[in-house]
């Protein structure tokens, strides 16, 4: 089996991440994962695939799953959802992901888990040919578990927004008052897990700000490209900000930004939001901060177009 690249795009949810997986998956030669870690959860309900049938007649994952899990799959990816979960937890009592022992006993402690992962990433390998992969589960332990498949070339993109954004977003989507709470915990822990594992990762290791994505798309993604050492996709952008997006190559499953999948747009502008910042959400912007404090505070500051930072 050659090689294999996975840019693994770390960070929260409602940062723009399906969008940026599919800016930085338009060349032939990367596809797109989506959020593999649902992968199982929508196989076992036959979820939509983007590309127009259910999964189980998709023409990617209906011979990747069984390839993987063997001719009655259903049975193994139950399995695989409860072993990932297991992986989870045990990899977030793990304080140093660069600590090779104990990330060496951690992958002793789950080889099933691990070995089944390298068989689905063996898979779609042989299915399509391509070996460069994006996969938008933003959880750090998934990337930190892709990492330890045979034959990978690990790349953590810390895709990175404003808690007190991120705080609103997840208030209007689920309506409940401590919703901002909860999601911002989570945006906590997952930074403070990136930023310790960043000293280990060193060059394999890109932060981007979600505001910088949102100002100017184009430039961010040849950066990220040429960090990565991916295709260049010049040709998706009209301009800064505009980009023309073929799905045909795209097996996008939920739950990942149902809007997006939905849509399935063409032509996509790409622009911050700002209606977060609006003063009636006062609420929302207070628990951020006191949820992700001190680390928050660093990134509720403003980006300048430039690239400047106040
Ligand atoms: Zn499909």
């Amino acid at each position: 089996m050659t090689r294999r690249k996975i840019v693994a795009i770390s960070g929260s949810g409602r940062t723009g991440s399906t969008l940026l997986s599919l800016l930085l998956s338009q060349h032939k030669s990367i596809l797109n994962l989506g959020q593999l870690r649902d992968l199982w959860s929508a196989w076992s309900v036959d979820a939509p695939c983007t590309c127009g049938h259910r999964l189980g007649r998709c023409p990617v994952y209906s011979v990747v799953i069984p390839e993987a899990f063997g001719t009655n799959p259903a049975d193994g990816v139950h399995e695989m959802r409860r072993s990932m979960k297991a992986f989870f937890r045990d990899a977030a009592d793990v304080r140093d992901w660069g600590a090779t022992d104990a990330v060496g006993s951690l992958a002793a402690r789950h080889t099933g888990f691990i070995t089944q992962l390298t068989a689905v990433l063996d898979a779609l390998q042989r299915v399509t040919g391509v070996n460069d992969f994006v996969d938008a589960s933003k959880a750090p332990e998934m990337a930190l578990a892709l990492g330890l498949t045979d034959e990978t070339d690990l790349r953590v993109l810390n895709l990175v927004r404003d808690p007190r954004a991120i705080a609103v977003s997840w208030h209007k989507r689920r309506g409940q008052a401590f919703a901002g709470w909860e999601f911002s915990r989570v945006w906590a822990k997952r930074q403070q897990a990136l930023s310790r594992w960043s000293k280990t990762l060193g060059a394999r290791f890109m932060e981007v700000r979600y505001e910088e994505f949102a100002t100017d798309a184009r430039a961010t993604i040849e950066r990220i490209q040429a960090w990565a050492g991916l295709a260049s996709t010049a040709g998706t952008f009209a301009s800064k900000d505009r980009a023309v997006i073929s799905w045909s190559r795209q097996h996008l499953y939920p739950p990942a930004n149902e809007r997006i999948l939905a849509e399935r747009a063409a032509l996509v502008t790409i622009a911050p939001a700002e209606e977060w910042r609006d003063r009636r959400h006062w609420f929302q912007h207070t628990l951020a901060l006191l949820a992700t404090h001190p680390d928050g505070m660093r990134y509720a500051r403003t980006v300048r177009p430039s690239g400047d930072r106040t």
